[in-house]
């Protein structure tokens, strides 16, 4: 009975366990980034319809890693990847048909045909406007979990920049570099 060893290993054993689970539930296991806490009703929002039992009592996080292929983490080791989603994630999609606002349906194509035709976008402003009607539902709409604006203004700076560039560009002709 004395030399049993269990009894003096079991606290250490114990504490082992709650400082693993401390340093890798915050933690992506695939990137090594923090990620955001994220609600469970956001996670059930988001992923496909087959994979809702998957979604359980677990601490959900986010992955903002654009090349990291894990969208929800849980503490418990439950894992969604971009493919689990049912739509593409604003920061690990690319192209003009993701999604930059998804209260309202904004993409980025939306933004970049707009600034296009009229060299600008009202689409934060719009945004702005529905956000403070409070009107929209970011927490859940948002994969992310939290408000797009920051994620629409800075796509539409990159799309600007681009116009303006490209624009730029058109405007010296062609046969301008034998004017030397
Ligand atoms: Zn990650």
């Amino acid at each position: 009975m004395s030399d049993c060893c269990s009894v003096s290993g079991q606290p250490t054993t114990t504490v082992l366990n709650e400082d693993r689970t401390a340093a890798t539930s915050a933690t992506c296991v695939r990137c090594g980034g923090v990620g955001r806490s994220v609600e469970r009703k956001t996670v059930l929002h988001h992923v496909r319809h087959e994979l809702l039992d998957r979604v359980n009592g677990e601490g959900y996080r986010f992955c903002p890693d654009p090349s990291c292929s894990i969208v929800y983490y849980g503490d418990g080791g439950t894992r969604f990847t971009t493919n689990d989603l049912r739509e593409l994630v604003t920061v690990k999609a690319n192209g003009d048909e993701r999604p930059i606002c998804y209260c309202f349906g904004f993409t980025e194509g939306d933004a970049r045909r707009e600034i296009a035709r009229q060299g600008s976008t009202a689409i934060p402003v719009r945004i702005t406007q529905l956000t403070k009607a409070e009107v929209c539902a970011c927490e859940v709409r948002n994969p992310a979990g939290v408000c797009c604006l920051g994620q629409v203004n800075q796509v539409v700076k990159r799309l600007s920049e681009e116009h303006k560039t490209a624009s730029e560009s058109t405007l010296v002709p062609a046969h301008d570099c034998c004017a030397r």
